[in-house]
């Protein structure tokens, strides 16, 4: 199976969000309407233009549902929420504009998307940066090589790191304090020389962070709450 990348199309005004997903598994192609936006599966050989056939004949509905998904979608975030950014803190600002935008305090969001995912898409991209800075600044500390990073999304974790050195971290950490960004990082590369939570490993990670067992009790206090902050509403059929 590949997923093309996320790109948008322009119905009746609304900018829907679209990707094509090819899958040997299917013979025919189908459409769906969820809060990331429409995913069209098709078969692995469709045509581009086959595609675009369907998506025109079917622009009507796909504009109707996701209309319904826009519409709603401000359960959670609306103009003026604010929202919790490492050391520092956003006010989401709805409004004109193509693409989400940081402005000093402000967090810019195109009007006609779905603030949640819109957000993500953005703190996806600023988590990246994030933590491979932090994983560059603290790997030759710990004395440890990892390999890909990886940006991931569970509701369940915060970090794992794998026996291949392949480190990933929750962007979700973009929502919490820098030096909790800090413990997880030096966890995860405390990993790469023990795999378990024995003693050796906790003594690996408090000769780095003295203090890290702030930071556990701020993820357990803290924790369940940050991994619901930006869910998307249900899909709609
Ligand atoms: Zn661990």
């Amino acid at each position: 199976m590949s997923e093309a990348p996320l790109t948008t199309l322009q119905i009746d005004g609304l900018t829907v969000p679209y990707r094509v997903v090819r899958t040997r598994r299917t013979r025919r192609m189908n459409l769906r309407v969820g809060p990331t936006g429409l995913t069209v599966t098709v078969p692995a050989r469709c045509s581009a233009r086959r595609i675009q056939d369907q998506l025109h004949r079917d622009a009507a509905w796909i504009a109707a549902a996701w209309g319904r998904v826009v519409a709603r979608a401000p359960a959670g975030i609306v103009h003026g929420t604010r929202l919790p950014f490492l050391d520092s803190e956003f006010e989401v600002q709805i409004g004109a504009g193509a693409r989400v935008r940081r402005s000093g305090a402000h967090l810019h969001v195109p009007r006609d998307v779905v603030p949640e995912v819109a957000i993500e898409q953005w703190m996806r991209g600023q988590a990246r940066r994030e933590f491979r800075a932090r994983i560059d600044h603290w790997a030759p500390i710990v004395d440890a090589s990892p390999g890909r990073l990886v940006v991931a999304g569970q509701r369940s974790r915060w970090g794992s790191a794998s026996a291949r050195g392949t480190v990933s971290l929750n962007w979700r950490l973009m929502l919490t304090p820098e030096r909790v960004v800090d413990y997880v990082v030096v966890h995860e590369l405390c990993h790469l020389h023990h795999p378990d939570h024995s003693r050796h490993f906790w003594e690996r990670v408090g000769r780095h962070l003295p203090d890290f067992e702030h930071d556990r009790t701020w993820l357990r206090e803290h924790g369940a709450r940050v991994l619901m902050m930006l869910r998307p509403p249900l899909p709609v059929r």
